[in-house]
């Protein structure tokens, strides 16, 4: 079954609308998607964005269609950017690391010179960051789990991200495997080779962000 869940539409930074990413990925074979535009406690289209896919989910019934979000951690307890009442109506919750957080202030990151100056507590951070994003119940999928790494040259333990698929497996939960930053997806590949039981662990998700991206992702491959 060819499931992608994670894509962005002009809600957030994507070009196509969700009709248009619908369309598409119908056309391209997919079963079930989720739309899962970057979301704030702030953002106040979220109510007409669910309302919008779930009336696409009628129309086109060839494909499942679900609401999603992508939210960012908040600081390194794992809090993600998005209220309650999000989480409760999203089928799919996507946690993200797009900074490091500094501490357990919320909206309080690392800068990239703090980052150079201090690589072991930047990489510390986003451990225990994502470590706790797996274990919050408003999480369900941790979006390209290793992307930060790559992002600020950091040293990743394969040890550690044992530990996060641990985790992961005993809180039920999805790390990401991306179309999108397929450099990082070989630590998780990496892991996977030796401990083939955390494929249950594993999501797959485009992070396409318009029709182009997702055709690439689907028909290179
Ligand atoms: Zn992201
Ligand atoms: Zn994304």
């Amino acid at each position: 079954m060819m499931i992608d869940l994670h894509m962005h539409t002009t809600y957030s930074d994507g070009k196509n609308s969700i009709e248009d990413m619908v369309k598409v990925a119908i056309e391209l074979g997919l079963e079930k998607i989720a739309i899962t535009d970057h979301i704030w406690r702030s953002s106040e289209w979220f109510d007409k964005y669910h309302n919008e896919i779930v009336s696409l989910r009628q129309k086109y019934s060839q494909i499942d269609i679900l609401v999603g979000f992508e939210a960012k951690a908040l600081s390194i307890n794992g809090e993600i950017d998005a209220t309650n009442i999000m989480c409760k109506k999203a089928d799919v919750k996507i946690g993200a690391i797009h900074r490091i957080p500094k501490d357990d202030i919320l909206d309080n990151y690392l800068t990239r010179y703090e980052i150079k100056e201090n690589k072991i507590l930047a990489y510390n951070n986003w451990l225990i960051a994502t470590k706790n994003m797996i274990k919050n119940n408003d999480v369900d999928i941790i979006a390209h789990p290793c992307m930060a790494i790559d992002k600020y040259s950091l040293q990743i333990n394969q040890e550690d991200l044992y530990n996060l698929f641990k985790v992961a497996n005993k809180y039920n939960k999805k790390l990401e495997i991306s179309s999108r930053y397929k450099r990082s997806n070989i630590y998780l590949l990496n892991v996977l080779e030796q401990y083939p039981m955390f494929i249950n662990n594993i999501s797959y998700g485009s992070d396409a962000h318009c029709v182009e991206d997702l055709k690439k992702a689907y028909r290179d491959e």
